[in-house]
């Protein structure tokens, strides 16, 4: 079949790897219907973190399942499936404590599992699920082709922006500003929405990323970033600072604002993948400022955001700005990298 994989900074091909089987009782071949690249496949991409030359990648996909191993229970050949962006048996200690993504028995895509069996990468043709029962998410029926963006978006970015607005218990009525303008910052505003915000500053300066976020229930856009940002924000709060600042980036930079613009007692929601950043922790304390958040347990939250999908009252799908073949992928990367596209869909 035909993979993603990386070799180096800026090199991303599409290769043959071998045809996956089941090969553990527990395990689902799942055949991809739609993949994606996200944010945090940049971070290898701009060379920033290493990678083995070869490496499968790509965490988030849908398919149809197309066969599973002797134990497996709860998913079936012929049904649609969404997968979230790490594996595990969803029974654990660890798991039933909310924390899929620290399971006890799991793993990530594109990897060994933890018998040295290889897990395929999500930007493919075919993945071998292990645990799939634990894993994957089916719907009720094979859900219409115009519904794959919606559903695709819950493997990963719309469940990281939940995490995010419940990281920082958003409830009803609260002000909410949302640091970053990617996929997960936009799905964290449609997530405040959904949790009864009532006033929602998104903080972006891309005109189509802004059209998106008040699509999605921003009430306030701030194009403005550092000091001049952070102004902004207090400007529109009269001076007192938001209830949740959602960080959805992982740079310094995003942190310090999100902690800037908390009012005293304030919520921060951290979900972008940090990277470099120091916190301030006498500030924290001297405002009583809370930090919840950390890599989202998407599986936790597939169920219910695929019946608010099903039901047609979310359209997180709309972050898709870019749909390539497979074979063109390295174009989804550059076009990301180089902010051309928010976030692109890969068709296999
Ligand atoms: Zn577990």
């Amino acid at each position: 079949m035909r993979a993603t994989t990386i070799h180096g900074a800026f090199d991303i091909r599409v290769t043959d790897v071998p045809d996956p089987e089941v090969l553990r009782p527990t395990d689902a071949l799942v055949e991809v219907s739609a993949t994606c690249v996200c944010g945090s496949d940049l971070w290898p991409y701009r060379g920033i973190n290493e990678v083995r030359a070869g490496s499968r990648i790509g965490h988030e996909f849908v398919g149809i399942v197309r066969d599973v191993g002797s134990e497996v229970t709860t998913v079936q050949p012929g049904e649609f499936v969404i997968a979230p962006f790490a594996w595990g048996d969803n029974t654990c200690r660890v798991c039933r404590a909310g924390v899929n993504t620290s399971c006890e028995n799991g793993g990530w895509w594109g990897a060994r599992d933890r018998e040295s069996l290889p897990v395929d990468g999500g930007q493919g043709q075919w993945v071998r699920v292990p645990l799939a029962d634990g894993t994957l998410v089916s719907t009720p029926s094979v859900p219409d082709d115009t519904l794959l963006p919606d559903l695709l978006t819950l493997s990963d970015v719309m469940g990281t922006g939940w995490h995010c607005a419940l990281g920082a218990s958003v409830a009803a009525g609260d002000t909410v500003a949302v640091i970053g303008d990617g996929a997960v910052g936009l799905c964290a505003v449609l997530s405040a929405k959904l949790m009864g915000a009532t006033t929602i500053i998104a903080m972006s300066r891309h005109t189509a990323r802004q059209e998106i976020a008040t699509e999605f229930g921003a009430t306030h856009l701030v194009p403005e970033r550092g000091a001049d940002g952070i102004a902004r924000v207090l400007e529109i709060t009269e001076g007192l600072g938001v209830d949740a600042a959602l960080e959805c980036v992982g740079t310094d930079d995003a942190m310090q604002t999100a902690i800037a613009v908390a009012r005293p007692g304030g919520r921060i929601g951290y979900v972008g993948v940090p990277h470099d950043i120091v916190l301030p922790m006498e500030t924290m304390f001297g405002r009583n400022l809370r930090l919840g958040g950390g890599v989202a347990p998407v599986r936790q939250y597939i169920p219910a955001l695929r019946d608010l999908v099903l039901a047609g009252e979310i359209h997180p799908g709309r972050v898709f700005d870019l749909t390539v073949p497979l074979e063109e992928i390295p174009e989804a990367y550059a076009a990301m990298d180089q902010r051309r596209a928010i976030k692109a869909m890969v068709l296999p």
